[in-house]
């Protein structure tokens, strides 16, 4: 627009040809740098990509049972960090042993960090778990529960990758979310119980500035409530984003839910849970591949996307 102003006002500057021949060669070279700008491909915002987050829940989901301890989660591992690696990431193992109603399990939380413009604000650690319930009566393959968090997690990876961070993102992969025996006592969450502790023993809990869990996002019917243990400001973040963007997967109504985010709450730090537990495969052999969809990863994946922004910036002027 204001191109054309230029223009008009040397029209009428008749007394000076020369000059004016001169201007609308400068405009004209203006404009063709203009919109040779304008035909460069713009740096690309970051998408996430549901089809790539969807072959990563086959690929973990055809492994089979992926129980903590197992050889088949060590596969998981493998597969969780050559994508990491791929995706020009380094992923870094945080291995541990876990007193469990069976024993002593070795497990091993997994993280890579994504990074970002303010390195002294701490970080942004979104999570979420890779393991699936150890179930001796039928063969149990999660992809719901366990695939589908962790795929996410890899696609979130690749799609931020190229984004201006404001803050280092943490990508966290949480091994023993599930119950060894029952779901009751200290039979739970062993990887995110061991990752607080971990920085509660450093003093670093302060680095930590929210946790962003994600759990059983693939429900082909997908439906999230507010869960009523994440903090508040954390939770309108998100469901206000997904009601900017009309999407009545992110229901109003609130339900409490134990979950990985507990032992961050406990620690005085700002959590939020997305879960869709109203599931009717779930811990039953149904949930499998049929039962889960690329669109409700995407859906989760574009929300999350919109909400960063107010989630960064109130991190970063706080
Ligand atoms: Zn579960």
């Amino acid at each position: 627009m204001t191109g054309h102003g230029f223009i008009h006002r040397g029209h009428q500057d008749h007394e000076d040809h020369k000059g004016f021949v001169v201007f609308v060669i400068l405009v004209s070279f203006v404009i063709g740098a203009v919109a040779r700008c304008a035909a460069q491909p713009a740096p690309a915002e970051p998408k996430f990509d549901s089809s790539r987050a969807y072959e990563d829940m086959r690929q973990m989901v055809s492994i089979g049972p992926r129980p903590s301890g197992s050889p088949a989660i060590a596969k998981t591992r493998d597969y969780i960090e050559k994508e990491l690696t791929a995706a020009g990431l380094a992923p870094e193992e945080l291995p541990f042993d876990a007193r469990t109603p069976l024993g002593v399990v070795h497990m091993v939380n997994i993280r890579a960090t994504l990074p970002g413009a303010a390195k002294d604000r701490g970080r942004l650690v979104i999570g979420g778990h890779y393991d699936t319930k150890l179930v001796r009566e039928f063969p149990f393959v999660g992809a719901s529960d366990g695939a589908s968090s962790a795929a996410f997690l890899l696609e979130l990876g690749r799609s931020l990758k190229g984004r201006a961070n404001p803050l280092p993102i943490e990508l966290l992969f949480l091994d023993g979310e599930e119950a060894v025996v029952d779901w009751q006592g200290q039979d739970h969450t062993y990887g995110s119980r061991q990752y607080v502790q971990d920085a509660q023993r450093a003093r670093t809990t302060k680095d930590i500035r929210a946790f962003i869990l994600v759990d059983m996002i693939g429900d082909r019917d997908l439906g999230i409530r507010r869960e009523q243990n994440s903090t508040p400001w954390l939770t309108d973040a998100i469901w206000s984003a997904a009601k900017r963007m009309n999407r009545p997967e992110f229901i109003e109504e609130s339900t409490p839910i134990e979950d990985d985010h507990l032992e961050f709450l406990r620690a005085g730090i700002a959590s939020v849970d997305i879960i869709d537990l109203d599931y009717p495969a779930w811990h039953r052999e149904e949930d499998r591949l049929d039962h889960v969809a690329a669109g409700s990863l995407q859906i989760v994946g574009d929300v999350l996307m919109a909400a960063l922004p107010a989630i960064e910036s109130r991190l970063t002027t706080r």
